[in-house]
């Protein structure tokens, strides 16, 4: 099987989201076992790797432990409206440990939020070593629908790739792993969504009459998402571009991006720091 890392990572000014295929499934392993039901082929394949990053995610808290060692993973979400950030998570994360895992969700930022810098909250928000953070959405944002509603100046925004870069590149010196990932989305699978939310009574309340505004302002979107995955794709913290109108390939595809990140740490519990079998016969003796 080619790396997936591979096949979805963007190469720095060379991405256009218009040449992806949505519907695309690269990667997958066993073709003909998921052409007779994806669906089943993936939630079979996330819950074991569900399990897998459950396990990791223990080994990495043990190794933070009293400061032994500083690793951390974060996993960026940006997409689209309907894009399926929601559902990424609950779907990936359903067999970790809900103590080992933080999800944090950036809407606009807060009166407190807006009197410091974009990166404030950021930070704030970022995991401790030890835990898997997830962003849904993040500083990506302020590049993004900042940019296509010219919440702020050109002068102002234009300067946040490179500080972005800097950014990311300054906490993975400091032990951190991200995996940004973009769930890519067609302008008619995002209609379809839009759709079903009004039409089911319990996706309803998922619906923002605003979304419509940001609909009509699509190919702006794609424009500013195309920069910030051309500039912000860098080798310390590199983007990858997962086709999203299958949910069960983009479910399939983002848990094993994680898997990979943590494989790459590969956390080990810690050597004990006394004596196991005095210990015991302690813990025997104190009967
Ligand atoms: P949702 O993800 O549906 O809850 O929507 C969150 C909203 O917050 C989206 O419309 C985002 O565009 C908006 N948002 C997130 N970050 C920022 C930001 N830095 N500035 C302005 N709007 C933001
Ligand atoms: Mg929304």
């Amino acid at each position: 099987m080619t790396d997936l890392r591979e096949l979805l990572g963007v190469r720095p000014g060379h991405l256009r989201l218009a040449a992806i295929d949505t519907r695309a499934t690269p990667g997958v392993p066993d073709r003909r076992a998921v052409n007779d039901d994806p669906k089943a082929w993936s939630r079979e394949q996330v819950a074991a790797i569900g399990q897998d990053l459950s396990a990791y995610q223990e080994k990495l808290y043990a190794s933070a432990k009293e400061g032994a060692a500083d690793r951390r993973v974060l996993l960026i979400l940006q997409a689209m409206d309907c894009g399926g950030k929601d559902g990424t998570v609950s779907n990936v994360f359903h067999g970790v440990n809900p103590a080992g895992v933080r999800v944090v969700s950036f809407g606009p930022p807060t009166a407190e939020e807006r009197k410091h810098d974009f990166l404030w909250r950021i930070k704030l928000a970022l995991p401790q070593p030890g835990y898997l953070g997830v962003f849904n959405r993040s500083h990506y944002e302020d590049v993004l629908v900042v940019r296509v509603h010219q919440l702020v100046p050109e002068e102002v925004w234009s300067k946040r790739y490179d500080v972005i870069n800097a950014f990311e590149r300054e906490l993975v010196d400091d032990g951190l792993t991200v995996v940004k990932v973009m769930l890519h989305i067609s302008r008619e699978e995002q209609q379809k969504r839009l759709l079903a939310r009004l039409d089911d009574p319990t996706k309803r309340w998922k619906y923002n009459p605003g979304d419509l505004a940001e609909r009509a302002r699509w190919q702006d979107y794609q424009q500013a998402y195309e920069d910030a995955l051309n500039r912000c794709s860098t080798p310390a913290a590199p983007w990858y571009v997962v086709p999203a109108d299958r949910k069960w390939y983009r479910n399939w595809a983002v848990a094993t991006l994680l898997r990979q990140a943590l494989a790459g740490i590969d956390p080990q519990y810690p050597k004990p720091d006394f004596d196991v079998a005095a210990e015991r016969e302690k813990v025997v003796a104190a009967a």
